[in-house]
């Protein structure tokens, strides 16, 4: 077995190449795990908020495709145009993960190509071990792996399907002129979105787990990718002809209040990162920014050493979750005898106070906490 690492991060997604980037900055010795499988990304939309670019400017090096316009759509089938301030980013997931795991190794992470399988600890060193017996000691043990992670559920605790939402989707062909739509569903919650990437589009359903019906909502999904291609030319003559629709599928995090309150995300010598630890937005499914941002605040805890960890997120994103997972059910519910969403789409057409929050809750910079006063106070005084 090698030297001892002062971090093992298992997972280079968002959250582990981040945090490994952070700490071997700062000087530690870190050792990255990056158990992706080859040639299959992360199953992802891929949209990462101008908040999230605003914070990580960098991000805008890795190759993306920028949107200034989104096209949304309420359960009853009403369009709305929007025009965003500031442009957000679509990825596609493997040209961001190897943009940040790069970051990482310049920085001086060590990363090792293997998917951890097990881990140990004795006396003060953790021992990361993979199937082909290789093995890395470390004095911090930092889960990044992901919203199926095993190292978390053995050190925290398993997130219960209740507290999981359900995405799956397909990668289809370019076309010329491609829009980003985002969806609501009719009677489901959730949404249904077309995020076009650099040479693909990435098309998708986020609902949640205890109202999945894979049947109906494949149907609903086939019908909404056939309407978007059947309005505009596909790049290379037919869809399903041409270029057949890649499907994928995989889960996230969607935190109840009471579940967030008693996750542990952090102990003596360990902790969670990204959605590892349950970190994404209970109503969007939005997981990137929490992703990068934990990755930050673990780094800030362990280099600065004033705030725990467990105590940085709390204050810093914890609150917000809190409220998303408040809201989810009345964001897909009733407002005013129709789903919120029909009533902010319909509302925001009409009113130029309440297409700004919209607007705003796009770019990632509209939270949750104060949605409902903010929409009240622009609905009456639309420039303040
Ligand atoms: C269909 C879908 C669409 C989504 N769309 C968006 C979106 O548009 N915008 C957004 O912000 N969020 C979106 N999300 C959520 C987002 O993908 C996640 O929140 C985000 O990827 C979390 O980053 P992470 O680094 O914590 O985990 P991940 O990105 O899952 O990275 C974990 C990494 O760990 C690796 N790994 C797992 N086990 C091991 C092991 N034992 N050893 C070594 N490596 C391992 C995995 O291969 C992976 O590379 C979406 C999620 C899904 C499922």
């Amino acid at each position: 077995m090698g030297a001892l690492f002062d971090i093992a991060i298992v997972g280079a997604g968002p959250a582990g190449s981040f945090a490994a980037e952070l700490l071997a900055r700062a000087g530690a010795r870190v050792a990255l795990f990056d158990g992706r499988p080859h040639g299959e990304p992360k199953p992802c939309g891929g949209g990462v908020t101008s908040k999230a670019l605003r914070a990580w400017p960098h991000l805008l090096n890795a190759p993306a495709r920028t949107v200034t316009r989104v096209e949304m759509i309420s359960p009853s089938g009403k369009r709305l145009s929007l025009r965003l301030q500031e442009p957000f980013a679509i990825y596609s997931r493997r040209a961001l993960d190897d943009y940040l795991r790069l970051r990482a190794e310049r920085a001086g992470a060590e990363t090792f190509q293997l998917r951890a399988s097990d881990f140990t600890r004795d006396g003060k060193a953790w021992t990361v071990r993979a199937k082909s017996g290789a093995a890395v000691r470390a004095e911090f043990l930092v889960a990044a792996d992901g919203a199926n992670s095993s190292f978390a559920r053995r050190l925290a605790g398993r997130i219960a399907n209740a507290d999981m939402e359900v995405a799956f989707g397909y990668r289809g062909p370019l076309t010329r002129e491609p829009e980003t739509v985002i969806a609501f569903l009719p009677g489901w919650t959730g949404y249904a979105w077309a995020f076009p990437r650099l040479d693909h589009i990435c098309f998708g359903i986020a609902t949640s787990q205890e109202c999945f019906d894979h049947g109906a909502l494949d149907d609903h999904l086939r019908r909404f990718i056939a309407a978007y291609y059947g309005s505009r030319a596909a790049a290379k003559g037919s869809v399903e002809e041409r270029t057949p629709l890649v499907r994928y599928a995989a889960r996230i995090p969607g935190l109840s209040a009471e579940t967030l309150d008693r996750r542990q995300t952090a102990g003596n010598g360990w902790a969670l990162l990204g959605d590892a630890a349950g970190f994404a937005d209970p109503v969007t499914g939005e997981g990137i920014y929490y992703a990068l941002r934990s990755a930050e605040l673990l780094a800030q805890s362990l280099t600065q050493d004033a705030a725990s960890y467990e105590q940085r997120w709390r204050e810093d994103f914890g609150r917000e979750l809190r409220r998303a997972a408040q809201m989810r059910r009345r964001f897909y519910g009733s407002f005013l005898g129709a789903p919120f969403s029909e009533r902010m789409i319909e509302l925001a057409r009409a009113h130029r106070g309440v297409r700004r929050t919209l607007r705003e809750l796009i770019a990632g910079d509209q939270g949750y906490v104060d949605l409902k006063p903010t929409l009240l106070r622009r609905f009456f005084w639309p420039a303040d």
